[in-house]
This record gives C-alpha cells, sequence and structure tokens, in this order.
C-alpha cells in the first residue's frame, strides 16, 4: 500500500467488511476468489469501532463483493456505519 503512511497522517483509515474471500476475481486484486464463502460474522459490525484506532478520524468501509448473498451485504453495512458512528459522531464516513 504505497500511500498508506500519507493516509494514516492525514487519518484516513480504510476497513474491509464481510470477509476476506470474494465471489468474483479481478486480475489485478489479491483477494482470494470463493464462489460460497462464509456467512459474514455476525459480530463485526459491533465489533469494528473497537477496532479503530483513536487516530482515524476519516473511515472509508469497503468489502469484497458478496454474490452469494441476496442484498449484497447490505444488511451488514448498515449495522457496521451505526456503530461506527455512534462511537464517534463527528468522525466522517466514506463507502
Ligand atoms: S474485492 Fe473487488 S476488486 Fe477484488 S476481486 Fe472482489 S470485486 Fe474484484
Amino acid at each position: 500500500m504505497p500511500n498508506q503512511g500519507e493516509c494514516f497522517r492525514r487519518g484516513t483509515a480504510t476497513f474491509l467488511i464481510l470477509g476476506r474471500t470474494c465471489t468474483r476475481n479481478c486480475t489485478f486484486c489479491a483477494i482470494p476468489l470463493q464462489e460460497r464463502p462464509p456467512a459474514p460474522d455476525p459480530e463485526e459490525p459491533s465489533g469494528l469501532p473497537a477496532r479503530r484506532p483513536s487516530w482515524v478520524k476519516h473511515a472509508v468501509i469497503t468489502s469484497v463483493t458478496r454474490d452469494d448473498l441476496e442484498d449484497g451485504g447490505a444488511s451488514h453495512f448498515a449495522p457496521t456505519v451505526e456503530a461506527l458512528k455512534c462511537k464517534d459522531p463527528e468522525s466522517s464516513l466514506k463507502f
């Protein structure tokens, strides 16, 4: 991650949710393909704020693609955002 140092200095960090494998296989991406990934971790939304360092002022939430889920993971994104905003309402989020 060539820009990681600059991003961290500016208080920005990206969090990848919904697993470590992806249902797609983009050739430029290093995330492994898995057509049937495990179900999303139900503890992830509530656990993410604790993983967020206090210096993070701008959190980018992204995810692997979950074509296997009926809603694509939307019902996992919503509580994740809620949990982060509850912990720090002043922080900004981007998806
Ligand atoms: S995480 Fe994104 S870029 Fe990587 S394989 Fe999945 S869809 Fe493609």
